[in-house]
């Protein structure tokens, strides 16, 4: 199978040159212009699978040109995360589940993709014979996941915006004491948008391709712009409709790239009925699933206690409304975004919406409770997590919540929410806090309060071509 341009789908490449080279023409994104549609034996045979051998199953059916044996060696990443397993599904009650994707290095659910994604760009470069610039913009999640799983990999150099005083201080370490010839970090003034924005403009300038191909490099992207990174969230969705049978999953969303991989797993026919967004004061996407007008001309972007999903252009809609609704209108409304800052879907397409997804949001103080409510009953979960609480009681089937990062990247927060008090000394209160739940704390976590401070610096964005050149040269 190929992939086509989201806004053209004349346009089309194979699996290999969109991974290496994310951007579409004239701004599209690639994307499976239909979805494989597994029957009901194939689901039925997956529940005996492990994890890595479903995830191979289903990768198989998209008949890629790359050779199954590099998703199968990246796939085996997994064994890295704690017990061995990519996702703890644990149960809260009988119709409430929680699907844990934060037990790899980095504690967020970013390394569920992007560990593997790693590996397959290795393998491809290597292939090739060819060496990869691999840029991403994030807030706060897929930086440390893109470092980790990049860093000492051969044939690449990673290099990671962050918006500079916008992510939680466990994130900044995560980024500032990344070690490793290869990789660097730097942070930006201005938000999450604003480092999307240029990682955007860089994927898509044609000097600035130049300019790296001088220094022997091939630009490349780790954020879920990326369709490699798609592919590897899909499993986890379907994974856990595998295991619970028919199921509602809640989404804590930003970039949309997660809900996307929840959509097209219900595309190839996984037993999922309900997908709800949950969103933070960032609201953008609540309104959008619930009036169907994506507008952001009177909005601006507020920071939360899940910096993570503190975005208000989410590349991913793109995906869902070529899905949905095909080329040339994603073109459209994409043109209008881009023009106007403000699109709305006909009333038939707002019906087709409300068919699949529901949304809702919670404010910092909504997401403070629902944080002291779960703490209350023996578990700790972290403020993205939390936003997807309010929205159980609407589940009609067997209800999934997507967790999506460990707490003890968010100390200050949860200490705020359960204890109601500040937090002076982040690094004894997340012991304190482990301790009275019985929890062990992860030792990548503990051990970055250690760990030498390498990429201080914060630049203005104008500066950051600049500084990306004189990272590769
Ligand atoms: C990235 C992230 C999200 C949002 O995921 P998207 O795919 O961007 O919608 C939610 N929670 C956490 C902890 C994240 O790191």
């Amino acid at each position: 199978m190929k992939l086509v341009n989201t806004r053209n789908t004349n346009q089309s490449v194979e699996f290999s040159e969109a991974i290496l080279s994310p951007m579409g023409e004239n701004g599209g994104l690639f994307a499976p212009l239909n979805l494989p549609l597994l029957d009901e034996s194939f689901w039925q045979d997956a529940s005996t699978l492990t994890y890595k051998k479903f995830a191979l199953k289903i990768i198989e059916k998209f008949e890629f040109d790359t050779p199954l044996s590099i998703f199968e060696n990246a796939l085996e990443v997994y064994d890295e995360f704690d017990e061995g397993e990519a996702t703890h599904i644990v149960k809260q009650n009988d119709r409430l589940y929680i699907n844990e994707l934060w037990h790899g290095k980095t504690r967020a659910f970013k390394d569920m993709a992007l560990a593997p994604f790693a590996k397959v760009v290795a393998q491809l470069a290597e292939q090739k014979k060819e060496r990869y610039l691999v840029i991403c913009a994030t807030s706060g999640d897929t930086g440390p996941a893109t470092l980790s799983a990049f860093g000492g990999v051969k044939n690449t150099k990673v290099f990671c915006l962050y918006p500079a005083g916008k992510t939680s201080e466990v994130q900044r370490l995560q980024m500032v004491t990344a070690a490793g010839k290869n990789v660097k970090s730097l942070g930006i003034v201005g938000n999450f948008d604003d480092a999307q924005r240029e990682l955007k403009t860089l994927l898509s300038s044609k000097e600035f391709a130049t300019k790296l191909a001088k220094f022997g490099y091939k630009l490349n992207a780790a954020n879920s712009v990326n369709f490699g990174r798609i592919l590897f969230q899909i499993l986890y969705h379907a994974w856990a409709s595998v295991k619970l049978g028919r199921v509602d999953i809640i989404v804590p969303s930003g970039n949309f790239g997660d809900a996307l991989g929840a959509f097209y797993a219900k595309k190839m026919g996984a037993n999922i009925d309900k997908i709800f967004i949950a969103s933070n004061a960032n609201n953008v996407l609540t309104d959008f699933f619930k009036n169907g007008i994506y507008d952001v001309r009177n909005r601006k972007l507020k920071l939360t206690m899940s910096p993570a999903m503190d975005i208000l252009v989410s590349s991913n809609i793109e995906r869902l409304l070529f899905g949905l609704f095909g080329d040339k209108r994603t073109a459209e409304l994409m043109a209008n975004l881009k023009q106007e800052k403000f699109y709305e879907l006909t009333d038939e397409e707002k019906a087709v919406l409300k068919e699949t997804f529901e949304a809702d949001f919670c404010d910092d103080d909504e997401c403070a409770e629902a944080i002291k409510k779960t703490a209350n009953s023996g578990r700790l979960i972290d403020p993205h997590t939390a936003t997807c609480f309010k929205m159980v009681s609407r589940a009609q089937n067997t209800c999934v919540i997507t967790s999506t990062a460990h707490w003890v990247k968010f100390t200050p927060s949860m200490v705020k929410a359960i204890k109601d008090s500040g937090c002076e000394d982040e690094f004894s209160q997340m012991h304190a806090l482990s301790h009275e739940f019985g929890e062990r704390l992860p030792k990548q976590i503990t051990d970055l309060f250690e760990a030498d401070l390498l990429h201080e610096d914060v630049v203005e964005v104008s500066q950051v071509e600049e500084k990306i050149l004189n990272f590769v040269k």
